[in-house]
Order: C-alpha cells, then sequence, then structure tokens
C-alpha cells in the first residue's frame, strides 16, 4: 500500500495535532489516560504514513524490525516496576541519541560529494548544501551528547556508578573547550564542503562532552538532567527531521524538545537551582558534604504507639517519597487514610515536586491506589499548613524533608525549596535504618525533639498501624 504525497502530509498534520492534544491531556491527571490515547493513535498515524511512503522500498526489513523492537518494548514494559522508569526513560533518550548519530552519518555519507567540488555549482546549490552540512554537523553532535549523557545518568540512576558529582579539576574549562572546538570544526566542516575526520573527531568530542557534563551534575540535581536528556533527545530527533527532510519528525522532535526544556525550567525553580549552572555541568557543586557533624541521638517508636498518636489526632499529613515506591506502599497508606477519615480526623498528602525518582512519581502511586486527587496537596499549596497539623506521617521521603536545605547555607541542598514537615506537633519517619536519602546528606529531621523513627519496611509499617487502628 503506497499514500500519495499528499495523503502523507495530511496523515502528518492529523499526527502532529494528536501529539499536541496528547502533551495537553498529560499536563492533568484527569485526562491523562486520554492523553495518552491522543499519543498512540498519533504515533500509528505517523508509523502508518511513513512506512507507506513511496520512498521506502524496504518495507518488510522496517516491518520485520519493528516487531523485534516492539516485542522487545512490551517485554520490558511489562517487566519494569515504576521505581525502575526514570532509569528506562534514560536508556531509551540514549537510543534517540544514537540514532540521531546514525542518520547524521548516513546523511553525510549519501551526500553526492563530487557535486560540491564542483565550480559551476550555483549560489543557491551552495547555500542549501552548507545547511544540510550544518545539519549532519549539529545531529551528530546533540545525538552523541544525548547517547553517552544519557547512559550515565541510566548508571547513576540504576545505582551502577556512583551518584554523587564528578569532580575534576577545571572541569567547567573542559566543558568550554570542548563546545569551542566543536564550533571551530563545524566552521572547517562547512568551508570544506565536509571532511571525514572532522566529523570523527566531532562525534568523539561530544561523546566525551556527553559523558563528563552529566557525570559531573550529582545528587539532587539528577531530575532535572533526567528532563534535560528529554529535552535533548527531542532536539536530536528534530536534527533527523532535518536530515531526513521529515516533517513530522522536525515538530515532534521541536515538540518534545521544547517540553523537556520547559518541564527543567519549572523543576529548578521548584528547588531553586540555577538553570544554567545544572545545564553547564553542576556549577556550584563545590560543597563539601559534612560527614561529621554529631545532631543528637534519634528516638525510635512502634506501629501501636503511632496508632495511639493517629488517635488522638484531629489533623494529618502524609508526605510520601521514593521509601514509599520501594515499598509498594501506596495501597496501604490509602487503607489507613480511610480508617482514619472514618474516624473523623482530617487526611491529606504532601507532594514535593522532586519525590520519588521522576517527576509526578508520588502522584501516579497514589492515583493508582484510587486516592481522591482533592486531598493530594502540591507543596506551594500546604507548606502553610504544617504547623497547625497533629501528626506528619513521613513515608519514605528523606530529602525533600530535609530541614538542612532551609537551615543550612554549607548543605550540597541549600537552598532547595523542602516541606517543612518539622513545624507539625509530631512527625513520625517511616524507613528501614538511618541511611542518608538520594543526594547522600544527613538529614537533621530525624534527631529533632518532636520526631520519632518507625523503622522497617514502610508497606509492613503501615499495615501494623492500620491493623493497631
Ligand atoms: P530520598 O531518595 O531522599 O529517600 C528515600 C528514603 O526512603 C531513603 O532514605 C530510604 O531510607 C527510604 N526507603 C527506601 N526503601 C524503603 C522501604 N522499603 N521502606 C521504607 N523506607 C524506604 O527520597 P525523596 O523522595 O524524599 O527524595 C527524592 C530524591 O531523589 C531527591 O534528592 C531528588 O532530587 C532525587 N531524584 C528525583 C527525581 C525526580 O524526578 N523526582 C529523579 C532523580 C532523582 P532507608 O534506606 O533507611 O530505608
Amino acid at each position: 500500500m503506497e499514500f500519495s504525497q499528499g495523503l502523507i502530509s495530511a496523515a502528518y498534520i492529523l499526527a502532529a495535532l494528536l501529539f499536541i492534544f496528547s502533551l495537553s491531556g498529560l499536563s492533568k491527571q484527569q485526562t491523562a489516560e486520554t492523553g495518552n490515547w491522543y499519543g498512540i493513535v498519533g504515533m500509528s498515524i505517523a508509523l502508518i504514513a511513513t512506512i507507506a511512503d513511496p520512498r521506502v522500498d524496504n518495507v518488510w526489513i522496517i516491518l520485520v524490525t519493528m516487531l523485534i523492537g516492539a516485542a522487545i518494548g512490551l517485554k520490558l514494559a511489562k517487566k519494569v516496576e515504576m521505581t525502575q522508569m526514570p532509569e528506562l526513560v534514560a536508556i531509551l533518550h540514549s537510543f534517540v541519541g544514537l540514532a540521531a548519530v546514525l542518520v547524521g552519518f548516513n546523511s553525510y555519507f549519501e551526500m553526492d560529494h563530487s557535486a560540491m567540488a564542483n565550480i559551476t555549482i550555483t549560489a543557491s546549490q551552495q547555500m542549501a548544501t552548507n545547511i544540510h552540512l550544518v545539519e549532519v554537523f549539529l545531529g551528530v553532535f546533540i545525538g552523541a551528547v544525548t547517547f553517552t549523557g544519557s547512559i550515565v545518568a541510566f548508571a547513576k540512576l540504576r545505582g551502577i556508578i556512583n551518584s554523587a558529582a564528578l569532580m575534576l579539576p577545571h572541569r567547567h574549562k573542559l566543558n568550554l573547550a570542548a563546545g569551542v572546538i566543536s564550533f571551530i570544526l563545524m566552521v572547517l566542516f562547512v568551508q570544506q564542503g565536509g571532511g571525514d575526520n572532522l566529523l570523527y573527531l566531532m562525534a568523539l568530542i561530544a561523546f566525551v562532552f556527553g559523558w563528563h557534563l552529566v557525570a559531573s551534575i550529582g545528587g539532587a540535581d539528577m531530575p532535572v538532567v533526567v528532563s534535560m536528556l528529554n529535552s535533548y533527545s527531542g532536539w536530536a530527533a528534530a536534527a533527523a527531521g532535518f536530515m531526513l527532510n521529515n516533517d513530522l519528525l522536525i515538530v515532534t522532535g521541536a515538540l518534545v524538545g521544547s517540553s523537556g526544556a520547559i518541564l527543567s525550567y519549572i523543576m529548578c525553580k521548584a528547588m531553586n537551582r540555577s538553570f544554567i549552572s545544572v545545564i553547564a555541568g553542576g556549577f556550584g557543586t563545590d560543597v563539601v558534604i559534612d560527614t561529621d557533624t554529631d545532631y543528637g541521638d534519634h528516638v525510635e517508636i512502634n506501629a501501636e504507639a503511632v496508632a495511639d498518636m493517629l488517635n488522638g489526632a484531629k489533623s494529618v499529613i502524609i508526605t510520601p517519597g521514593y521509601g514509599m515506591a520501594v515499598a509498594q506502599a501506596q495501597y496501604p497508606v490509602y487503607e489507613m487514610t480511610q480508617a482514619l477519615k472514618a474516624k473523623g480526623i482530617d487526611v491529606r498528602f504532601a507532594i514535593h515536586p522532586v519525590a520519588g525518582r521522576l517527576p509526578g512519581h508520588m502522584n501516579v502511586l497514589l492515583a493508582e491506589a484510587k486516592v481522591p486527587y482533592d486531598i493530594v496537596l502540591g507543596m506551594e499549596e500546604i507548606n502553610e499548613d504544617f504547623a497547625e497539623t497533629d501528626v506528619v506521617l513521613v513515608i519514605g521521603a528523606n530529602d525533600t524533608v530535609n530541614p538542612a536545605a532551609a537551615e543550612d547555607p554549607t548543605s550540597p541542598i541549600a537552598g532547595m525549596p523542602v516541606l517543612e514537615v518539622w513545624h507539625a506537633k509530631n512527625v513520625v519517619v517511616f524507613k528501614r535504618s538511618m541511611a542518608a536519602g538520594y543526594a547522600g546528606v544527613q538529614n537533621p529531621l530525624f534527631f529533632k525533639d518532636n520526631t520519632q523513627m518507625l523503622f522497617g519496611d514502610a508497606k509492613d509499617s503501615v499495615e501494623e498501624i492500620f491493623k493497631a487502628l
């Protein structure tokens, strides 16, 4: 089945519109499912139209490859735990980056290089060639940075390599040098009408640059890195779209690129980090982690005592974090919430913008457990209310409730707005040990007079409290 060019263009416009609807649907929990469907339908239309393009003459190879890819993707998607989603997203970004690099090289080697040496070439042909060379160069550059950067992000999120920032001496100068040298190589590449070695050299620099850029961003800044790589993968796809003359790939790449950039900016604002400093590879991360401070002793509590405390409370706020996701405690948490509400106790959830390991992680978990949206509040909506709250249950959260961010200017997470749970009358922290959170920083909250520690797996602890209630 072959489509005419007109039909393909119409299908591409429809797919692009569906992608825009999809993004707008995904921006709210209530419409997220419909948004997903718009995306699925849009992508199906895009795939069919691309394969049905008369210029495509190896349909069977594409179909077989797609089948293999789809089978692997389906198996992975079924197997992946919610807590592993950011890793999966990071590794998928690396594929987009690698694809852009391959498309770039292919597009360059397919160019008619003999025509470029032809002195009778017209000015407009020369211009078109130069533009194509810039597309190739930028596509390979962005793709290579995205590829290695995403692999490092994957390794950090999976815990294969340490999540702390790599502090090479003169690291900012190294980054700057990589950028400047690549720019000079691009100018030479265009001036000389191409050059295999220039392209290879730049690709090598970009691979190392991408690796270093992400390796030098540490701990709590990782959420921004993941969404920034999402943005880069969009721009890499858009560059591939220019090289392949595919309008839909350009539009889709631009949508992903700009939405990723906007999300990175919003997250930086939420964490009080400078956008430029994060994307430039961890400017301002020179703070040394202090492990020597003596915060005093912590006090332990058991599940029955927590149940008693809750029975005597009028208002309760639950602040979930990564540990709730690991323990899959969202279901018993909601059962406990219902039991408390049945006793006339006001229960609400406070969600930090970077709680968990991906944007919206906690919202997804709570929605999965059918917690009503109206009792799930964002940080700005609820931060003032802690002072009038009887009990705060910190379930598997750590960095996002760390008072050091607000009180200790030397802390690596200084300046990051956090849920100010310590203003409540009583705080109970659910975790398995005194271990630090993702950023690797000690949490003075655990040692405050109004805080008690409930050690154990969060799911088991919540179930015990539920029974005791
Ligand atoms: P943290 O990662 O700071 O801490 C989670 C805590 O959960 C740990 O201290 C751990 O303590 C505890 N925990 C782990 N497993 C269990 C379990 N089974 N039962 C009970 N407790 C458990 O969590 P937050 O959500 O507060 O902060 C998120 C961090 O991740 C931030 O630093 C953020 O910057 C970063 N990040 C966020 C991303 C995002 O997009 N949201 C992406 C990448 C990183 P213990 O081991 O003692 O049990």
